[in-house]
């Protein structure tokens, strides 16, 4: 069974995780931050990378808090998390 690292709680079953999306997605900043092209595609085109990759995830069915998970979109071995917005802030 696979399980994600909640840097919170430990490592939990997968089924008490929701899935959020592409990690390194951010909004449109500076001169593109008013084109109809750039927000387009913020909100529609994402990369189906394969290989080490990272990901937000929620543990919504334990702390409900948001975290970012590195793992391998064709193995599914995890390399870790951390809180999304700790990683946020740095980058
Ligand atoms: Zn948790």
């Amino acid at each position: 069974m696979l399980s994600i690292p909640c840097p919170y709680c430990g490592p939990r079953d997968v089924t008490e995780f929701s899935y959020g999306g592409d990690g390194n997605v951010r909004p449109p900043t500076g001169p593109d931050a008013a084109s109809e092209a750039a927000w387009s595609a913020y909100v529609y085109l994402r990369a189906n990378p394969r290989g080490v990759h990272e990901e937000l995830w929620q543990h919504s069915a334990g702390c409900r808090r948001w975290i970012r998970v590195t793992r391998n979109t064709l193995t599914h071995e995890m390399h870790g998390s951390a809180p999304a917005r700790a990683s946020a802030a740095a980058s």
